[in-house]
């Protein structure tokens, strides 16, 4: 039976970025099948009916880059110096076990559905579990176990992800939703023997690399003294840079950099809410975006950008290069809307099955309704979605053709035993000092 979704303004962003108002989106099985205005009604009379109400329908959107089970320490040492070395590394070592990372990702799932968020790439330990919560969920992930040079939470061993990645990829491999992938943490994280082998892993299985590059200052500098090159064209010089490459950040790049990662075809995430929060630096997005670079948005963590949905990004990413360039023309909310959708899409290299609304593509969409006080008055719907609205705007989410938020709530997962877990959770962690 085919689902009809009627009374949407449908922003459908095709190539010609298509609005439809008061249109029709059909879907079948997992797929769109047909998209147009409502004299569709009359072709699919026995199909199911959801009744937008005047909302704006949207293709699901991507977040390029995060570690979902992180939310569990969301608030914790916000104003911390050197907070990764201090702070992040020795925490997770002690407290990161498969439990806090299924909770966690539980957790994490249902606030990103609810923000309309639809894919996620995720990095982090324990990647099975996180697996596990999606799958049950029903939500489509990439996801990478971690791969670093010091004894991690899931591995005695340096370098103990190399074999984890193995397996984790050899089980995952044929999960309709779920793209298993291989992420070393960074480069200065990382031996350059251990990049080569996490290639491998990648050419072997054709399967995604997660990776944080030039996020850090320090990092750009090391690499500068150490190879006289940018951590970017360092890793260009060893054979990472390819389109199955997907990068956070890149702060610290060099004009020379954005030639290469266009070369390569690599995907970049783009995490303003992080980056800004976390002092940083500003990623030359607009550049990237005006040179055709596979540019998407993330939240990376939640213990760094404290929120897990795209429509908080969308409005950062406007406000701070606007503020940045002091030009208010940068970055049309179309475009950023984009960058939210197809540009994230592409940046994982699934541009052909998601990012838009368009017949033949997999039936990732999302109503955001236009009835609350802070949604109105609507002159721009590109507007409205970037700079008016929220997450909790985001009245139904649906993914490969099934409904997983309905009037705001989560319908595909049980909530009450996970909200019990972080309870414990959070009581290790405020016994635990760094
Ligand atoms: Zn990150």
């Amino acid at each position: 039976m085919s689902i009809l979704i009627k009374n949407v303004n449908v922003i459908t962003m095709n190539k010609n970025k298509d609005i439809i108002e008061d249109g029709v989106v059909v879907v079948e099985d997992n797929l769109i099948v047909d998209v147009g205005d409502r004299s569709l009604i009359s072709k699919y009379l026995d199909s199911e009916i959801i009744d937008g109400e005047d909302g704006i329908l949207i293709p699901g959107m991507v977040n390029a880059h995060t570690h979902a089970s992180m939310v569990v320490f969301r608030s914790l040492g916000d104003d911390v110096s050197d907070r990764l070395q201090k702070y992040i590394f020795p925490l997770e070592k002690n407290l990161v076990d498969k439990q806090l990372v299924y909770a966690g990702a539980k957790y994490a799932v249902a606030e990103m559905l609810l923000g309309g968020v639809t894919t996620f790439a995720d990095m982090y330990y324990f990647e099975d579990e996180v697996a596990k919560a999606v799958q049950e969920a029903g939500m489509r992930a990439v996801l990478g176990e971690t791969v670093v040079n010091f004894p991690a939470p899931d591995s005695n061993e340096p370098y103990g992800g190399l074999e984890y990645s193995k397996w984790f990829v050899e089980k995952w491999k044929e999960s309709e939703l779920i793209t298993p992938a291989i992420a070393p943490h960074a480069p200065y994280t990382n031996s350059e023997e251990s990049l080569k082998k996490v290639l491998e892993i990648s050419e072997k299985y054709d399967v995604p690399i997660l990776m944080h590059v030039a996020e850090m200052k320090y990092e750009f500098e090391e690499y500068v003294k150490k190879y006289d090159m940018t951590p970017t064209a360092y890793l260009d010089s060893i054979g990472m840079l390819n389109k199955r490459l997907i990068g956070a950040h890149f702060i610290h790049v060099t004009d020379e950099d954005l030639k290469i990662l266009k070369m390569r075809e690599v995907g970049i995430s783009h995490n303003v809410g992080a980056n800004s929060k976390g002092g940083k630096g500003t990623a030359p997005a607009v550049e990237m975006y005006k040179y055709g670079l596979k540019i998407g948005l993330g939240t990376d963590g939640a213990m760094s950008g404290n929120t897990l949905d795209i429509m908080t990004q969308m409005a950062l990413v406007g406000k701070v290069h606007k503020l940045v360039n002091e030009d208010r023309t940068l970055f049309p909310a179309s475009e950023i809307l984009e960058m939210a959708t197809m540009g994230g899409a592409r940046a994982l290299s699934m541009d052909a099955e998601i990012g838009s609304i368009e017949i033949g593509k997999k039936a990732d969409l999302v109503i955001v309704e236009t009835k609350s006080i802070n949604m109105q008055p609507v002159y721009d719907y590109y507007s409205v979605l970037v700079y008016s609205a929220n997450p909790s705007n985001v009245d139904t989410v649906m993914v490969n053709g099934k409904i997983l938020v309905k009037n705001k709530s989560i319908k595909s997962l049980d909530m009450s035993d996970v909200t019990y877990q972080l309870r414990e959770i959070k009581e290790k962690i405020q016994n635990f000092n760094v």
